[in-house]
């Protein structure tokens, strides 16, 4: 599925993190992992946005939590070298 500006605009602006960059910043923690999950209603597109734009990059290239998955679990959803 193709994301365009508009829709993704939509989305972003009802996610639950705003405001809460640095817990979900690095490895992320495990409360920006509770907001994703239990708060969070988009969480589908930001992992499906999450997972098109980081493609195969290794976990180390990844950065914070999207759709509730650290950097190391997007990694491995992506068949991608961990390290
Ligand atoms: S699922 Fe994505 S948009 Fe929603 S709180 Fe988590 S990081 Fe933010």
């Amino acid at each position: 599925m193709t994301t365009t500006p508009t829709d993704r605009r939509a989305w972003v602006d009802r996610a639950a993190c705003r405001g809460l960059d640095p817990l979900f910043d690095g490895d992320g923690s495990p409360a920006a992992i509770r907001v994703c999950k239990e708060a969070c209603t988009v969480r589908e597109q930001c992992l499906a946005e999450a997972m098109a734009d980081e493609r195969c990059r290794r976990a180390i290239d990844r950065d914070g939590i999207r759709g509730g998955l650290t950097p190391e679990q997007r990694a491995r959803r992506a068949g991608a070298r961990l390290k």
